[in-house]
């Protein structure tokens, strides 16, 4: 009986995996990887046979019960089986399914951690999350409901957080915004996107809730983290200033 390891693989640079989980890909027999592990990830795995699951790969392979059973399946055949999530595996990662097939399997698993997105586009924009004075609160979240899954009122904790990091949430940025507001978020909280964090090919763009509700988010084709507070505001300024963004009518309302 082989060992699953769920390893984060980080936002996507490749060298922002941890020590740990690259010596484990490096002694790995096979790597299940989500769509949003770079190619340059995966030549840590030199030896390993590659198998790409997730959302945006193959039709089949989008069944999380199908990945939970390949899983099971190869630690059957293998020594090193790699789980290679992008980000951290314990957020966003329905890491909890695969955890539980393992067990109730009998299989030996262990995880690890990664950099989240999050962190990387806080750290990709030289903003702090937390600022003494100004943010004593981050919320993690997501507007996102998968197949078969409950209502989820996700809208109220991010409305009241001092800072927010949407996940999964920009391609419906608009409807989003328009939540937002109804939950009384401030129409002009400064918000930022964050394309690609931690890639060559990153963008950001400044706005405020109103400016997002307007469209500002439109467009982006890779994955993108919305995120919202005063610790951007200044940011968001100088990005709206840059002319990435038209939203000058709050840009007055807003003081800087
Ligand atoms: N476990 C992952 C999140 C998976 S959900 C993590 O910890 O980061 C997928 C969502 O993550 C995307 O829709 C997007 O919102 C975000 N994301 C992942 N990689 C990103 C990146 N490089 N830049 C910006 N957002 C990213």
């Amino acid at each position: 009986m082989g060992k699953v390891y769920l390893i984060g693989a980080g936002p996507g640079a490749a060298d922002l995996i941890t020590l740990r989980g690259a010596e484990l890909l490096k002694r790995a027999d096979i790597v299940f990887h989500d769509a949003l592990v770079q190619p340059e990830m995966l030549a840590l795995a030199p030896g390993a046979r590659q198998v790409a699951v997730g959302k945006r790969c193959s039709r089949v392979s989008t069944d999380q019960r199908f990945i939970n059973r390949n899983l099971i399946d190869a630690a059957a055949k293998y020594e090193t089986v790699v789980r290679l999530k992008g980000g951290d595996p314990m957020l966003f990662g329905r890491a909890q399914e695969e955890i539980v097939a393992l067990e109730s399997a009998g299989v030996a698993y262990e995880i690890v951690p990664g950099v989240t997105s999050a962190l990387a586009a806080s750290a990709e924009l030289g903003i702090s999350l937390t600022a003494r004075g100004v943010s004593r609160s981050v919320v993690f979240a997501t507007p996102r409901i998968g197949d078969g899954e409950d209502f989820s009122d996700w809208a109220p904790a991010v409305a009241r957080a001092d800072t927010a990091v949407l996940y999964m949430a920009v391609g419906h940025a608009a409807e989003i915004a328009g939540i937002l507001e109804a939950q009384g978020m401030p129409a002009s909280t400064p918000v930022v996107v964050v394309e690609n964090a931690s890639l060559p090919d990153s963008r950001h763009i400044g706005c405020t809730l109103r400016g997002l509700r307007d469209g500002a988010a439109q467009g982006l084709a890779g994955p993108a983290l919305l995120l919202f507070g005063a610790v951007f505001r200044k940011r968001a300024h100088a990005l709206i200033g840059q002319g990435l963004m038209a939203d000058d009518a709050l840009l007055q309302a807003v003081p800087r």
